[in-house]
């Protein structure tokens, strides 16, 4: 019943990372066609069908069309690297800490994996920038978590530290959903300790 099979690399980076709980507050970049925004709205508890749980709230973004999900907020056919779209995040977040960003964008393949790879790292920069920078997302200091999705390549390893400027707690994870035979990986950052002076 879920809308893709990615759906199952969620749920075994949340077992793994427990990253999601009754209340929290999500940011899902590239949603479409909403299968992460399915696990995180029973995560999460968007829906209150635990009682005397918090209830969470997930809004997610994607260029594509996503059709509705009860439980979670959408901005359809929307590029997150443009500023309307910041700005439309910005206003769906109202006042809302978030605890987590969690961003499963892919570009369209080429066929070539070099140029894959550094179409997907440049997402991810964007994705970080985005959950770090406190302009249109506002990370819990202490708490706030980031997962993005890549194809490892030869800028992995200037992403991972990149990354871990802003979490104490970084990880490299291909959970046993994602193909052997691909390069997809997650990077999974908890404890965010803010922005530091350098
Ligand atoms: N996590 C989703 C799910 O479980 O249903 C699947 C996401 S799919 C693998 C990757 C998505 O990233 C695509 O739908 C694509 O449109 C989106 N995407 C790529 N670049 C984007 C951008 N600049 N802004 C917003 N979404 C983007």
């Amino acid at each position: 019943n879920y809308r893709a099979r990615s759906a199952f690399k969620l749920i075994e980076i949340d077992d793994k990372f427990r990253l999601l709980r009754p209340g929290s507050v999500v940011v899902e970049l590239g949603a479409a066609p909403g299968a992460w925004s399915q696990v995180v709205v029973e995560r999460a508890n968007c829906l209150s069908q635990v009682k005397d749980q918090p209830i969470g709230f997930v809004l997610g973004v994607d260029l594509q069309p996503i059709a509705p999900l009860s439980g979670a907020e959408f901005i359809s056919m929307g590029d997150i690297t443009l500023k309307e779209t910041q700005d439309a995040i910005r206003q769906r977040l109202d006042d809302r800490l978030v605890d987590l960003v969690l961003s499963d964008m892919a570009p369209n393949p080429t066929g070539s994996a070099p140029t894959d790879h550094i179409r997907i790292v440049k997402l991810c920069a964007i994705a970080l920038r985005l959950a770090v920078a406190g302009d249109v997302v506002r990370l819990k200091q202490g708490g706030g978590a980031f997962v993005c999705k890549l194809w490892g390549g030869v800028d992995t390893d200037e992403l991972v530290a990149a990354t871990r400027k802003y979490f104490t707690k970084v990880n490299i994870y291909k959970p046993p959903a994602s193909r052997d035979d691909s390069s997809e990986l997650f990077i999974v950052a908890k404890n965010f300790i803010g922005i530091q002076n350098e």
